[in-house]
């Protein structure tokens, strides 16, 4: 038996071999992850003992029990989580406001520090209204379920989230996903369905979770000058890191009054969980009432709300937080250019190294793990099935003992097992978000041109 597919793939090929009896596959699917485990390949289940930072000791990943690394799959940027500042004032709101929030927004839920919430964001942002979601995910889910009409078409850059996917489903309307960072293609797809919806509804990143490439958001809403078309922009990884007081990678670039929607998460830089979406003050009736996550989901927990407002200030009150990530970051950078890594277009925090043969992606990992170093394999479906890598994600608290640490067993490693020489960096502009999304693409441009 192959065991090296990840597990999803595997799945779809019991499907297609026309399994579908639900106890048998999963069965089938519960003895090839043990035998993956047992083997030591599957990272996916390992945890910290005592929660993150930039080294912790890791639990069960790849059949070990436990094992001091450098870790680099968080995605707490500023390293916030850890700030005795925040800590504090989260312990404090915890004492004052007690632990849950018991309900969703509109059953009374949410407490003054969530209101602050909303307002500082509002201002930093430079938006009329702030709508706080217990998560990012959520954030997306509802907010793309409702806000395009029966009229209206959806178009998504192809390597979106899956929690803009899920929503954009979740809408029922019709979408169609542009080529990654391509403003040519957007720019196409946009005049040929000018006229034909009556809304278009253009989804985006600011910077991409799994290639860590930053969107050409200048040039998209300076096609606003000559089509007519509405802006919906998920700044998740460059909220807190980019622009001034961590306004985002919009405000950075001055389009945040041409970006109708700017969504977040708000479990990355400022070390908590939480999602908001900032826009003018009308649009918020609509969201409100027709979010299901919105109406129907408990708030986030006053502790974590407070954890927000303190790495907001922290973030205000430090610029040296930011500005010494990007300068690791750009360190880091160079010294991976330099030992012959192909960091493709990747540019923020986030950083890719493209492994493309599954088996040889696990078994470097797993020898990573074993020197130390701990990130997961990202396989399909986050990525292509060909386009698998380990993906790095650079905090403020590493260290440049840890990151020089890095480095050198890397580069070893990419030696050793010629991964260098193979990188599969993909010349392809057009990564996807997985097969099962553009078979439904498929339908959904058929549909498109039908109606034409
Ligand atoms: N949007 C993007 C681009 C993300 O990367 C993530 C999380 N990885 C989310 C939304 C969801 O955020 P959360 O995990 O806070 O729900």
């Amino acid at each position: 038996m192959d065991t090296f597919k990840p597990i999803k793939q595997y799945y779809a090929e019991l499907q297609n071999q026309g399994l579908t009896d639900l106890a048998a596959i999963s069965e089938k699917l519960y003895d090839y992850q043990k035998k993956q485990q047992e083997l030591g390949l599957f990272s996916q289940n390992g945890f910290t003992k005592k929660g993150s930072d930039s080294a912790a000791t890791i639990i069960g990943a790849f059949n070990v029990p436990e094992q001091d690394c450098i870790l680099w799959c968080i995605n707490h940027y500023l390293g916030l989580n850890r700030s005795q500042s925040v800590i504090d004032k989260s312990c404090a709101a915890i004492r004052q406001y007690g632990t849950g929030a018991g309900t969703s927004a509109m059953s009374g839920g949410m407490s003054s520090l969530h209101k602050e919430i909303e307002s500082r964001i509002g201002k930093l942002m430079d938006k009329e209204a702030v709508l706080l979601f217990p998560t990012g995910y959520t954030a997306n889910l509802g907010c793309l379920s409702i806000l395009p009409g029966k009229n209206d078409i959806i178009l998504f850059d192809r390597e979106c989230h899956a929690s803009m996917i899920d929503g954009i489903k979740l809408s029922g309307k019709k979408w169609i996903p542009f080529d990654h960072n391509s403003v040519e293609d957007l720019e196409d797809k946009i005049a040929k369905f000018t006229g034909k919806y009556e809304n278009i509804l253009v989804v985006l990143e600011s910077a991409y979770s799994m290639s860590g490439d930053l969107a050409p958001l200048k040039e998209i809403c300076a096609l606003k000058s000559k089509y007519r078309f509405y802006m919906y922009v998920d700044e998740a990884h460059t909220f807190g890191i980019y622009g001034k007081d961590g306004a985002g990678y919009c405000a950075e670039l001055g389009v945040s009054s041409d970006v109708d929607f700017i969504v977040s998460t708000l479990s990355k830089a400022t070390a908590s969980i939480g999602g908001f979406v900032a826009t003018q003050a009308k649009y918020i009736p609509l969201i409100m009432w027709g979010a299901n996550s919105y109406i129907f989901q408990a708030c986030l927990s006053p502790g974590d709300a407070a954890t927000i407002l303190a790495s907001l200030d922290e973030i205000k009150n430090n610029p040296d937080l930011v500005k010494s990530l990007h300068e690791k970051n750009k360190y880091m950078r160079d010294r991976l250019t330099r030992m012959g890594f192909d960091l493709g277009k990747s540019q923020s925090p986030i950083i890719p190294i493209y492994i493309s043969d599954v088996q040889t992606l696990m078994t470097f990992n797993r020898e990573l793990f074993s020197r130390g170093i701990f990130s997961v394999s990202v396989v399909y479906p986050a990525v292509k099935p060909k386009e698998g890598r380990i993906r790095l994600i650079l905090n403020t608290s590493h260290t440049k003992t840890q990151i020089d640490k890095t480095v050198e067993i890397l580069s070893e490693l990419a030696e050793k097992y010629n991964i260098i020489s193979k990188q599969n960096v993909s010349t392809d502009a057009q990564p996807t978000f997985n097969d099962y999304l553009l078979a439904l693409t498929a339908k959904q441009e058929e549909l498109a041109s039908a109606e034409k």
